[in-house]
């Protein structure tokens, strides 16, 4: 997995600030403490001496050493007794006043044996998911808010279906698509024309995935094709950086989502990128997600046999119909 260095820093503040939460809470305990049991702050001030004993023991060189050290040890056992015993009493549980950690793995530095720990994976996640806020811009995106009686009733008189129905089993198999994830067995091409919610689906779709602590990237096809030229032929070093770090996102991340295939500019380039993205997404067994107003004979003229047929053999189609969803709602409203 390659970090966004950035984005990455920015899940080391969140950490570093519930660190922060964490000590302050635990001296407001201690505070607390202090004021209903004074014996408890006396102990602490004792076996905090206790340190300094040892030290001056061990530098004083005395024959008895190890027998003085033993009896500071003991006294070290019998204090941590009293101090547990006093906060039973008080009702108190006995670890009341220790150090709060939010990740036992790690114990709230990030890392594990130079790796980076799931919790801070985690929230680096969700870093990335405020980046998906071009995707969630109308932020009521949710499958309880999907509303079906958009969709006319009536059979469509070209096709003979209804898009009620049609659009109700697109609906579920996006709905499952997102519960199940990452069990999933196929990718999903949402088809059909403008304005019929494909955008509005895969970011419900998005919303629970990226809930779930996975990585989730969207781009319309245009941006994403055109990241991996700018990554060869950029303007500045941090231009071409930039489109490398979107790149290697984009080929690893846990979802993609390429949205509105078939609006970019078609070169041998993007031809290119595409196949390496689906390849090599496909290659990882990582799912992706990908939106089209192209009917068959346009994907043929545009796309190569090797593009088509990982999009054919590798993709559940879910056809979208209806009228344009955005025209109703203005009709609407
Ligand atoms: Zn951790």
């Amino acid at each position: 997995m390659t970090y966004d260095g950035k984005l990455l820093a920015r899940a080391r503040q969140a950490m570093e600030r519930e660190k922060e939460q964490n000590e302050a809470l635990r001296q407001r305990r201690l505070d607390e403490v202090y004021r209903r049991i004074p014996e408890i702050e006396q102990i602490d001030a004792r076996m905090r001496g206790h340190m300094s004993d040892v030290v001056r023991l061990t530098l004083a060189g005395r024959a008895d050493l190890a027998q003085q050290l033993e009896k500071l040890r003991e006294e070290n056992t019998g204090l941590q007794m009293r101090r547990a015993e006093l906060l039973t009493e008080a009702g108190l549980p006995i670890d009341y006043t220790d150090e709060i950690v939010s990740c036992s793995i790690c114990r709230d530095t990030g890392n594990v044996r130079g790796e980076v720990c799931e919790c801070l994976r985690r929230r680096y996640n969700r870093e990335l998911t405020h980046e998906l806020s071009s995707l969630l811009r109308e932020g009521d995106e949710s499958f309880e808010n999907f509303d079906l009686t958009l969709y006319p009733d009536t059979p469509d008189p070209v096709s003979g279906y209804v898009p009620r129905e049609v659009m109700g089993a697109v609906y579920d198999g996006c709905r499952k698509f997102a519960s199940n994830f990452p069990n999933v067995s196929a990718n999903l091409l949402l088809r059909g024309g403008t304005g019929l919610g494909k955008t509005y689906l895969s970011a419900c779709i998005a919303r629970v995935i990226a809930g779930k602590g996975y990585s989730v990237c969207y781009d319309t096809a245009a941006s994403a094709l055109d990241a991996f030229e700018r990554q060869k032929f950029s303007r500045s070093p941090e231009e071409g950086e930039a489109a490398s770090l979107q790149v290697s996102r984009m080929l690893s991340c846990d979802l993609m989502i390429l949205d509105d295939l078939g609006t970019e500019m078609v070169t041998a380039m993007s031809l290119s990128a595409l196949y390496t993205l689906l390849n090599t997404r496909l290659t990882r067994g990582l799912r992706m997600i990908i939106s089209t107003n192209c009917d068959d004979a346009e994907l043929d003229r545009r796309y190569t046999p090797q593009i088509l047929s990982r999009l054919r053999g590798e993709f559940l189609e879910l056809p979208f119909f209806g009228k344009d969803i955005r025209l109703l709602r203005r009709e609407n409203s």
